[in-house]
């Protein structure tokens, strides 16, 4: 070992907060480094009077923690489950921190992209280049279709010419698979890091992660934009809240990107604790499509009978001779799976599809290529797809998976297309929901406030 390899190494580690399976090294060069002061060793697991916390994803409830034996320590040994799936944290292990040197790489960062922001775009985009100037938390509230990505690139820019390091953190794999040719396309020529499970690892001023790669960094970015704050499972998932902080340097800024934050959220806003933008107006200036609701009766016991409720058909048909695609949201994947059954037995050209899906992908871009009329989804399709020309129905509305965000999202995929901003939006249910209501007062609300803004100017 030397000073050369250990600056190189000091490339993967900086930022960073890594088991030692992870850093890459063997264990006499992590002692070498130790003793130099490059890297800092802490337990992964700690004792505390009250508890066991696992100091890298966060958790301390009992449930979260198992023993097994353990062929490093040689004895029962504790481990946590709750973040297993990113390699194991034991009692007996460390956690390894870069506190040599910063490698600082000199990083081409030119916005490129040239579109035009809408009026709600610019006031947004602005007040983001704000708050990265004072570091201060900022939401960005943008109705579905509103364009918040582009509402991003000029602060972006701002924080990469001031030196910052940027991360745009999202729950899902597809949506940072979506967002990455979108950023490369905007700033052409600058390197991205794009991390999620199971891609390698990479460095770069600018990054988009899942937010469960978050708990792989530690102090590492000066604005963390967090995209979907409210999707699952960051909402739920305090370990992700965890991680957050812990990826944050010191003074850094905290961006929420989302459609529907959560009622916390709102409430930090109305107390002046969050300083807050809304973008209640669509990029193409139109007002969002209103929910309809429908009372099917008991469809569940139809659909046994392998069939769909009169009113269910006659909406899609009525869609389908029209040449509009139908996208059809339903509670489960066993119910989509019947469903897609029973359309086809009509001879309807349909597709289903859900988060187990490995070609999901595939047929969501055959859809949107007009090859299928219907495509049946679970509430994997919920957020982050653009299809032009679609009409979205609910199939049991009724059911607690869809949430009034679930809602509102799933509302959101309709009429995002400039020339087909009239998508029609059916729930179909067997008795209203709380969250069915709340949903339509929440886009009702949203296009009064725009329309408010309209008139004014
Ligand atoms: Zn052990
Ligand atoms: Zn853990």
């Amino acid at each position: 070992m030397n000073m050369d390899k250990a600056m190189e190494l000091g490339q993967h580690l900086q930022s960073r907060h890594l088991l030692t399976a992870e850093t890459r090294c063997s264990q006499s060069d992590l002692d070498w480094l130790e003793e130099k002061g490059l890297v800092i060793r802490t337990p992964s697991i700690e004792r505390k009077a009250n508890g066991l916390i696992c100091c890298r994803c966060g958790v301390t409830k009992n449930r979260y923690f198992a023993h097994s034996p353990c062929d490093k320590c040689q004895k029962d040994c504790v481990y946590c489950r709750s973040c297993i799936m990113m390699g194991k944290t034991t009692e007996c292990g460390f956690l390894y921190e870069w506190t040599g040197p910063q490698m600082e790489e000199a990083c081409h960062s030119e916005l490129t992209w040239q579109g035009d922001l809408s009026k709600g775009q610019k006031r947004a985009s602005e007040k983001l280049i704000e708050a990265i100037k004072h570091k201060s938390d900022l939401l960005i509230w943008a109705v579905c279709g509103a364009g918040k990505t582009e509402v991003l690139f000029h602060g972006i820019e701002y924080a990469l010419h001031q030196g910052m390091s940027v991360c745009i953190a999202t729950p899902r794999t597809d949506v940072v698979l979506e967002l990455e040719p979108r950023l490369k396309k905007a700033f052409q020529g600058m390197k991205i890091a794009v991390l999620y499970g199971g891609s390698p690892h990479q460095i770069a001023p600018l990054v988009i992660a899942t937010t469960h790669q978050l708990m792989r960094y530690k102090h590492a970015f000066d604005v963390l934009i967090i995209d979907e704050v409210d999707a699952f499972p960051y909402s739920i998932d305090e370990r992700l809240q965890f991680a957050v902080l812990k990826a944050m340097r010191k003074k850094g800024v905290r961006v929420y990107l989302s459609a529907t934050p959560s009622k916390k959220m709102i409430r930090d806003v109305s107390r002046g604790q969050l300083e807050a933008v809304k973008i209640p107006l669509r990029f193409h200036q139109q007002p969002l499509p209103v929910p309809s609701f429908q009372w099917i009766g008991h469809w569940q016991k139809k659909l046994k009978k392998n069939q769909l409720p009169p009113k269910v058909m006659n909406w899609m048909q009525k869609h389908i001779t029209k040449k509009r695609r139908v996208l059809l949201f339903v509670p489960s994947i066993s119910t989509m799976k019947k469903v897609t059954k029973v359309l086809r037995k009509h001879h309807l050209n349909v597709e289903g599809v859900s988060a187990d899906d490995p070609d999901r992908k595939q047929k969501v871009q055959q859809f949107r290529d007009y090859k299928y009329d219907v495509l049946v989804t679970t509430t994997i399709l919920e957020r982050g797809v653009t299809i032009a020309n679609v009409q979205v129905g609910v199939l049991g509305a009724e059911y607690t998976i869809f949430t009034e965000s679930a809602l509102v999202q799933i509302s959101g995929r309709a009429g995002r297309h400039p020339d087909f901003f009239k998508g029609d939006v059916f729930f179909f249910h067997f008795g209203l929901t709380r969250s069915m209501k709340q949903a339509k007062k929440h886009i009702v609300k949203m296009n009064d406030t725009a329309e408010k803004e309209f008139s004014e100017k």
